[in-house]
């Protein structure tokens, strides 16, 4: 039993950066740093484990392999009128292009019946932004951790 809340606690743990958005092999990396003999097939339980608990959420991106967030809580938002139930609220991703990293974006643009035909009724939305994240903004800029050409 012990050993099955390290686990779980290692796994959920990859987690704690507030928008992380993390597949299997990156939460055994990350699991490993805490449990050195955990495997990927335990990371694979665990996480579905927190899924069926309600803990975790898999994302799905087109042409991505599965990601996993932490299930959010509409009431740590404190966004009033955002929807007090959990179906109101759903997020958006933000896809580096760079590291290959997705960052969970808890705003969305509201509504887009706007840019549907007329007479459609628009059910649901997803919204992935792709570009640079901050921390690989920086790199750049600084020209640190990059073996680029230098002109
Ligand atoms: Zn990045
Ligand atoms: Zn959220
Ligand atoms: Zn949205």
């Amino acid at each position: 039993m012990q050993r099955l809340t390290r686990q779980r606690n290692a796994v959920f743990s990859a987690f704690s950066d507030a928008g992380r958005v993390l597949t299997a092999p990156q939460i055994l990396a990350h699991a490993r740093e805490i449990v050195p003999e955990i495997s990927l097939s335990t990371v694979y339980r665990q996480v579905s484990l927190l899924l069926a608990d309600g803990e975790i959420a898999k994302v799905e991106l087109p042409g991505e392999p599965a990601r996993y967030e932490v299930a959010c809580k509409p009431a740590a938002h404190g966004q009033p009128g955002h929807g007090d139930s959990h179906a109101d609220h759903h997020h958006h991703y933000f896809h580096c292009s760079s590291c290959g990293q997705v960052y969970l974006l808890h705003s969305c643009p509201g509504p887009m019946d706007d840019l549907a035909p007329k007479g459609f009724q628009v059910k649901s939305h997803e919204v992935t932004l792709h570009g640079i994240c901050a921390s690989c903004a920086g790199a750049e800029t600084t020209g640190k951790g990059r073996a680029g050409k230098s002109h």
